[in-house]
């Protein structure tokens, strides 16, 4: 068994949890923020002890942000494109024709570019779930 297999045995969660975070963690160990059990450097996105998601990838929040900004299109679509303002002067009456006949399209791109990020953000926090379900 190794050093942090034997930390863990000897010192349960339930107990870790009524001591302040600070009071534990070694200030060279990450800890899980959850559990406080100490992470192994390959634990980038998830504790392996109590599977608590340690940060959202990028990629997520980005594609998170794509699918509300489809969302945000999809809106202004509905309500009339040309309500909007594209065709107030603020950009040349040749794109905003051009984005007014392109609205669905960039409505599913962007959509679309947002699930697909999401789903790989997810895909490897599960990838890494998977991993810690096996050891
Ligand atoms: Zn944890």
């Amino acid at each position: 068994m190794d050093e942090i297999g034997m930390a863990r045995a000897s010192e349960p969660v339930r107990v870790a949890k009524y001591f302040p975070a600070g009071f534990l963690s070694d200030p060279m160990a990450d800890r899980c923020p959850e559990c406080y059990a100490e992470l192994p450097e390959d634990a980038i996105w998830v504790c392996p002890t109590c599977r608590y998601t340690l940060r959202t990838p990028g990629s997520a929040k980005v594609g998170v942000g794509f699918m509300v900004l489809g969302l945000v299109l999809l809106g202004t679509y509905i309500a009339g494109p040309e309500r909007i303002g594209l065709e107030s002067g603020a950009i040349p009456t040749d794109l905003a024709a051009l984005m007014i006949a392109n609205y669905p399209l960039m409505v599913i791109g962007a959509f679309g570019l947002g699930a697909f990020l999401a789903a790989a953000g997810a895909l490897l926090i599960r990838r890494e779930q998977g991993r810690a379900f096996a050891a």
